[in-house]
């Protein structure tokens, strides 16, 4: 029998905001513990919550990107439960009226990170629907070592978003592709900075097997403590694994959580699963429901930016970049502002898009260590293309600029500091070919006999005798001309 896995992702992300959900706490990652608190935020009796504009603002910016439907009325509730980082015993959330509801992901390409050779052929067009999105505060941190515990609750009260998709992803490379794009569209809004690592994107994994063709779920389980998105990845692979072998023996899946152990590579039984009903969610009283319609959505609809894929289509078409090329462009907002900094002055957009993906980010793999004032690259590459230096001495002249480059130099100051220039006076150009045929009798015999490379070793040697100055180009055409005369 075969298996397919059915995948839903709940996504909790941390907002980008100045201040806490529901006081005026500053919402900053760091600092020493319990120092960004305040009576309202360390749940104390009595206090009142005041909403975050901007949170509410930020989340339905979120919905718009994500095409959901906004809810032109929304309410908070209360969540109750009995847990050491929440002691006013609720967590201030979102029920049965949350901020938005449906919408989708749209699974982009360059998230399937396996087979890069791939990335450039396939299309890959996958919805991922929405259940909705929520606006919620966050909770404390807590943290065990040497048995005590210590509570954090600079955390605590910072606005969190929660995303929850449908169980419509079937592989581990979906789900992969589902948090890639995700990600991507939350930093493009500049909602949050989505960084994993640092807690600001959290990821809770809902996983079943059913026979292949049968249309009704299995049990679910919940994956917990997944840090990295290629922990989601792998945790679904043991998990899916798991779960087949159990079902193909016969046995039955029970409904439960289970934490993903990174070092051991392995899921565990953590808690059953509880219910929805076990948290006894009832309306917050000390908050009136919110009403978007006067002026919250239009506040968001000011800040939508030009999503992803609307990039990559006008990168390709305005710079004439290939499609991968406007891909790899668009997958990061701050790549794309600089590339279209960097080419803004190019004649040729493609040597700077060449310059930057090939030369620089494959090598450096991140741009922000790039030091170099966008514009350089236009006065490099415009130097190459008008036949000023040769695409030997660009590269090196590139490689100086942006990486060995005490003095600060402009690429035209580096050309000239290192005295590169072109030769394209035929008279010298002729006269180094002559030299060279002269000398490589063996190259010329293997040209004569039919081996057309043997015409680079011959160019090479002009390229030598130049010292590297020679434009390359007519180089060829000269010495081809000159091998048929003989
Ligand atoms: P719960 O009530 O246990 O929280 P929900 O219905 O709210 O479950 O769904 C939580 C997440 O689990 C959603 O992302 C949903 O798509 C996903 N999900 C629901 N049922 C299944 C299933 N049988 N297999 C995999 N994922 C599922
Ligand atoms: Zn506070
Ligand atoms: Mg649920």
């Amino acid at each position: 029998m075969e298996y397919e896995a059915v995948i839903g992702l709940e996504v909790h992300v941390q907002l980008k905001t100045n201040t806490k959900m529901f006081c005026g706490c500053i919402n900053k990652y760091g600092g020493l513990p319990n120092t960004h608190v305040c009576p309202i935020c360390l749940g104390m009796p009595g206090v009142m919550p005041t909403p975050n504009h901007d949170a509410v603002v930020k989340t339905i910016l979120t919905g718009l990107m994500l095409e959901c439907n906004i809810a032109t009325r929304c309410k908070f509730d209360r969540k109750n439960y009995f847990y050491p980082d929440m002691p006013k015993n609720y967590q201030i959330s979102q029920y049965d009226e949350p901020l938005c509801e449906g919408g989708a992901v749209t699974l982009n390409l360059l998230a399937y990170p396996k087979d890069a050779q791939k990335l450039e052929t396939t299309v890959v067009d996958k919805k991922v629907r929405l259940v909705r999105i929520h606006l919620e505060e966050d909770v404390a941190k807590s943290q065990h070592d040497e048995g005590q515990s210590g509570v954090d609750f600079n955390r605590a009260g910072t606005p969190l978003m929660e995303i929850v998709s449908e169980a419509d992803m079937r592989t581990p490379e979906e789900a992969f592709a589902y948090l890639t794009a995700l990600k991507q569209i939350l930093i493009y809004g500049n909602v949050s900075d989505a960084d994993m690592e640092k807690g600001q994107l959290r990821c809770d994994v809902n996983v079943s097997v059913r026979p292949k063709g049968q249309e009704k779920f299995g049990t679910k389980c919940e994956i917990k403590n997944l840090n990295s998105i290629s922990a989601v990845r792998r945790s679904l692979k043991y998990e899916i694994d798991r779960q087949i072998e159990v079902v193909s023996e016969g046995g039955t899946i029970r409904q439960e959580t289970r934490r993903w152990n990174d070092v051991k590579g392995e899921t565990a039984v953590m808690r059953i699963k509880e219910q929805a009903h076990d948290y006894r969610y009832f309306p917050e009283p000390d908050l009136l429901p919110l009403n978007t319609s006067l002026g919250l959505r239009s506040e968001a609809e000011v800040l939508m930016p030009e999503l992803p894929s609307a990039k990559k289509a006008r990168l390709a078409t305005q710079y004439g970049v290939s499609e991968y090329q406007a891909s790899v462009l668009s997958s990061e907002v701050a790549l794309a502002d600089y590339f279209e900094k960097a080419a803004e002055a190019a004649k040729d957009k493609g040597l700077v898009a060449n310059f930057l993906l090939n030369d620089y980010l494959a090598i450096n793999s991140d741009l922000s260590t790039i030091a170099v004032p966008a514009p350089w690259f236009s006065e490099l590459a415009n130097e190459l293309t008008a036949g000023k230096i040769n695409s030997k001495q660009a590269k090196e002249v590139f490689g100086l600029m942006v990486s060995d480059n005490p003095g600060n130099l402009t690429p035209l100051e580096i050309i000239k500091a290192k005295g590169f220039v072109q030769v394209t006076d035929t008279g010298a150009l002729e006269a180094w070919c002559d030299q060279a045929i002269a000398n490589g009798a063996r190259s010329v015999a293997d040209y004569k006999a039919g081996k057309v490379a043997a015409l680079n070793a011959l160019k090479g040697q002009v390229m030598k005798l130049s010292k590297g100055q020679a434009n390359p180009q007519t180089v060829g055409e000269i010495l081809e001309q000159k091998l048929k005369a003989l």
